[in-house]
């Protein structure tokens, strides 16, 4: 795997029910459960979060669990499917179904609650070491609380966490200089049916935000939306695009970007599908649709934001689900780039409010760059799309 070295990490995210997946297999089904199945949609087909919609509307009780290999960067969608099936078997009895998510996991529908609470105490298969966890019909409630000492380990503040049923606890990570490190941040997964606004740790109250998952990026084709490990496409080198690994370049050769084919590494998060994928993860966790979906979604908004640009290309690896790439390309005299900073730096210096600074770099955005048609909502959109833990808008409230 040929991971660059400004990786964004997201490959090992909590990433754990993707969308649309391709590896997708039944197991044994007898003639006549496939009958019955005709008339209801084909939960094989929709993504996990779809399926658990379906499983509402029916009042049915699924037993899911993710079944996870222990080593990183290791998939379920390497192994052999005959095999796999076999194994599970063998470990389990014969089960509902099972498929491999885009992060590598396994997502298997248990027949009954005494089949997934076996699940749960296994520890190997096959010789590999693997860890299950549940997952119920529930869609899963994640929310951010922050300020929380880094020396507070996780199973304290579970245990001492009260005004929401809390499952799981995760100290987010942050990229300081270049190196990952601890943030004051944790990740809260809910056992509840919606978000809650605060919980108590103590005395002490937090404000709860909804969780955004950092992007999948590929470390294989530098892809979006999925990991190397259940990857199709082609190799691709994140400094230059070539189908080598990463930095084998030979001498000379320009930084080239993957997924819009500008002069920077395909890692870039100010990159326009880098932007596009953060925007598509925060769409799909603010209002709970799937994968394919919030990319649809994404696409739609971003063409009606731009209506002239320069130059628009498609970029698609074939096999995985395409991501529009744009090239967004200003011509400008340096003169006018000039006055354009020297302006949105003195006016907004004079105001605290942030929709005041954004009103003067729409303004100064037009004046002196001819950029026309840009709204204040757009430009707090691109902010909110690009921001990252490690960087945040600075200055003045609302
Ligand atoms: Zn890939
Ligand atoms: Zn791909
Ligand atoms: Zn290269
Ligand atoms: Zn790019």
């Amino acid at each position: 795997m040929a991971e660059g070295s400004e990786g964004t990490g997201s490959e090992m995210g909590f990433e754990e029910e993707g969308g649309r997946d391709r590896n997708v297999w039944n197991v044994m089904r007898s003639r006549k459960r496939k009958k019955k199945e005709k008339a209801v949609p084909n939960i094989d087909e929709t993504d996990s979060e779809q399926s658990v919609t379906i499983a509402n509307k029916q009042q049915e009780e699924e037993y899911k669990v993710i079944m996870k290999l222990s080593q990183e960067g290791s998939s379920f969608g390497e192994w052999n499917p005959i095999q796999l099936t076999k194994s599970i078997n063998k470990l389990l009895g014969e089960v509902k179904n099972a498929k491999v998510l885009r992060s590598g996991a396994l997502l298997i529908f248990c027949r009954n609650k005494t089949q997934q609470e076996k699940a749960i105490e296994l520890n190997r298969m096959d010789g590999k070491r693997i860890k299950c966890i549940l997952t119920g019909n529930k869609a899963l409630i994640r929310g951010v609380i922050t300020g929380i000492p880094i020396n507070v380990a996780e199973d304290q503040i579970r245990d001492n966490v009260t005004g929401a049923k809390v499952l799981e606890i995760k100290r987010l990570r942050t990229t300081r200089n270049g190196e990952k490190c601890n943030s004051l941040s944790v990740m809260i997964k809910f056992d509840e049916e919606k978000l809650p606004s605060k919980i108590y740790i103590g005395y002490m109250s937090y404000e709860v935000r909804p969780y955004i998952p950092p992007p999948l990026r590929c470390y294989k084709c530098q892809r979006y939306g999925h990991v190397a490990a259940v990857c199709k496409g082609k190799q691709r080198c994140g400094r230059c695009s070539g189908e080598h690994e990463y930095g084998e370049c030979g001498e000379g050769v320009k930084l080239k970007c993957c997924n819009c084919g500008g002069e920077h590494s395909s890692a870039y998060r100010g990159c326009e599908a880098s932007k596009r994928a953060m925007e598509v993860q925060r769409v799909r966790s603010l209002q709970g649709i799937t994968y394919a979906e919030a990319v649809k979604k994404v696409s739609k908004e971003k063409e009606a934001y731009k209506p002239d640009l320069k130059e628009n290309k498609s970029v698609s690896c074939g096999k995985c689900e395409t991501i529009e790439a744009k090239e967004d390309l200003l011509v400008m005299g340096k003169n006018e780039f000039v006055l354009f900073m020297v302006e949105v730096i003195n006016c907004s210096a004079q105001t605290d409010r942030k929709t005041e600074k954004i009103k003067i770099i729409v303004k100064s955005a037009e004046k002196y760059l001819g950029i026309k048609g840009l709204s204040c909502e757009v430009v707090e959109e691109m902010i909110v799309a690009g921001s990252t833990s490690s960087q945040t808008w600075v200055g003045g409230s609302l």
